[in-house]
């Protein structure tokens, strides 16, 4: 049995705040969201980090960017800005070690980030 707490979303074991899902990824709220719109979205498969994604994880990666990119228009966030981001590891601020990217915006983010 996993401890990876994303993992157990991907397989039902917790019920996220979905937003999305197909077979291959699953969107959610985060639960301590940064912005008005806060959203992870996430591979089923546990993958670590950014640094674990291999050149057959391409199509993956394509796919995670564009079903951000649907869920920013989804929100309402696409015309007035968002933010796609991966943390890597802990020195960038990552926490749940299954790769996930962060959509943010529905207010106006600082740049550089912190
Ligand atoms: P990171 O710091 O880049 O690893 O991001 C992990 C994110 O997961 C943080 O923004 C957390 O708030 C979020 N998070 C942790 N546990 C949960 C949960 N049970 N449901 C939704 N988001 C979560």
């Amino acid at each position: 049995m996993t401890e990876c707490i994303f993992c157990k979303m991907a397989a039902g074991e917790i019920a996220p705040d979905k937003v999305y899902e197909d077979e291959e990824l699953l969107a959610f709220r985060d639960i301590n969201p940064q912005a008005p719109v806060h959203i992870l979205v996430i591979p089923r498969r546990h993958i670590e980090t950014v640094n674990e994604l291999t050149e057959s994880d391409a199509a993956l990666g394509g796919r995670l960017l564009m079903a951000a990119k649907r869920i920013a228009a989804d929100e309402g966030i696409d015309e007035s800005g968002y933010r796609v981001v991966f943390n890597c590891n802990a020195g960038a601020g990552q926490s749940v070690f299954h790769l996930h990217l962060h959509l943010l915006g529905g207010r106006t983010l600082g740049w550089p980030p912190g």
